[in-house]
C-alpha cells in the first residue's frame, strides 16, 4: 500500500466527520460568497458621553447566505480564520468601510470615524500595512478617520512580532483600539508598549456592572488604566440607562450598545446619526 501521505483517508468518529463536512461546505460557500458579493457591513454608532454626539461607528460583518439567511460573524468568521479566507475578506471589509465613510461625508453627514475589526490572521499577514494604505487611498480617506480594533490575545500570541506590526500600522496614521479588554490575557508591560488610542471594555463586564462587585471593580480599574495611559475608554454592550449612568460617573468616554442603537445598514445609520446629532443642537 502507498505510504501515508496527504491524500490518506483517516477514520473519524461520525460526529467529527459531520462537523468536518459542515466546515468544508461552509468553506466552499465562503469562497463562492466572496465572488458573489454576499457580504455586507452593518454599523453600530458610538456616542461620546461628554458631548452626547455620535463620533464614530463600528463596522460589523454579515453574510447574506442564499439558503441560511443573514448570518452573524460567529457563524463563519472561525471558518474564515481557519482557512485563511479571512485575509481577503478582511481586506474587503476595510475597503468597504472606508468607501462608506466617504459616501456618508459626500451625503453631508459630519465626519464619523469608522472602526474595523482585525483578525489574528490579518495582523500577521505580510500585506496588512499595504492593504490598509490601499483601502485608504482607494477611498481617498484621511487615515485618522479609520480605527482598527485588535484583541489582547492577538498581541500576546507573539508579542515581539505584534509590536513591530502594530507600530508599522500606527505609522500609517490610523487609530488603534484594543477590543474586549479585560477578557483576555493582558500584560500591563505590553499594553504600555502598544501605540494605542483606545481601550474597549468587554461587554461581559458591562453586563453586570451594577450587580456584580467583581465586574464593577474590573470596569473601574480599566477606566482608571485608560485615564492613566491617556487613552479613550469605550464601553461596549451598554443596554440600560443605569449602566450608562455608572459609566458616565466613573469617567468612561464613549458608549456603544443596544441602549442606544443596534448595528444598522448604511442608509439607516446615516438617518440615525443625522437625526441624533442635529437633535442635540436644537
Ligand atoms: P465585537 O468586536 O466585540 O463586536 C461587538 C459585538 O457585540 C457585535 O456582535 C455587536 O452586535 C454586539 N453588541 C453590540 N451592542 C450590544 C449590546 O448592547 N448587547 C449585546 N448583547 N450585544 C451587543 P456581532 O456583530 O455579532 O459580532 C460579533 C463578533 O464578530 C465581533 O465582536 C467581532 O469580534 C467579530 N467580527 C464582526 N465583524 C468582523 C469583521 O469584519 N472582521 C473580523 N475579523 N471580525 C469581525
Ligand atoms: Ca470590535
Ligand atoms: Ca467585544
Ligand atoms: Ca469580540
Amino acid at each position: 500500500a502507498k505510504a501515508e501521505g496527504k491524500g490518506v483517508v483517516r477514520l473519524f468518529s461520525p460526529k467529527a466527520k459531520t462537523q468536518t463536512l459542515q466546515g468544508l461546505t461552509l468553506e466552499n460557500d465562503l469562497r463562492r460568497a466572496i465572488k458573489r458579493d454576499e457580504f455586507l457591513l452593518v454599523y453600530q454608532p458610538k456616542r461620546c458621553i461628554a458631548t452626547g454626539a455620535i463620533t464614530g461607528v463600528e463596522a460589523l460583518l454579515r453574510w447574506r447566505h442564499p439558503e441560511l439567511g443573514l448570518l452573524p460573524p460567529d457563524r463563519f468568521i472561525p471558518i474564515a480564520e481557519e482557512s485563511g479566507l479571512i485575509v481577503p475578506m478582511g481586506k474587503w471589509v476595510m475597503e468597504r468601510a472606508c468607501a462608506q465613510h466617504m459616501a456618508w461625508r459626500a451625503q453631508g453627514l459630519g465626519p464619523v470615524s469608522v472602526a474595523v475589526n482585525l483578525s489574528p490572521r490579518q495582523l500577521y499577514d505580510d500585506h496588512i500595512v499595504s492593504d490598509i494604505c490601499e483601502a485608504l487611498a482607494k477611498a481617498g480617506m484621511e487615515p485618522d478617520w479609520l480605527e482598527l480594533e485588535i484583541t489582547e490575545n492577538m498581541v500576546m500570541q507573539d508579542a515581539g512580532d505584534a509590536l513591530m506590526v502594530l507600530r508599522a500600522i500606527k505609522e500609517t496614521g490610523v487609530k488603534l483600539a484594543i477590543d474586549d479588554f479585560g477578557a483576555g490575557h493582558t500584560s500591563f508591560a505590553l499594553i504600555r508598549q502598544i501605540p494605542l488610542d483606545k481601550i474597549k471594555i468587554d461587554r461581559s463586564f458591562v453586563n453586570d456592572i451594577l450587580t456584580d462587585p467583581n465586574d464593577r471593580a474590573i470596569a473601574e480599574a480599566i477606566i482608571s488604566l485608560g485615564q492613566a495611559l491617556k487613552l479613550r475608554v469605550v464601553a461596549e454592550g451598554v443596554e440600560t440607562e443605569a449602566q450608562e449612568a455608572f459609566l458616565r460617573e466613573h469617567g468612561c468616554n464613549e458608549i456603544q450598545g443596544y441602549l442606544f442603537s443596534r448595528p444598522l445598514e448604511a442608509d439607516a445609520l446615516h438617518a440615525f446619526v443625522s437625526d441624533h446629532n442635529l437633535g442635540r443642537l436644537l
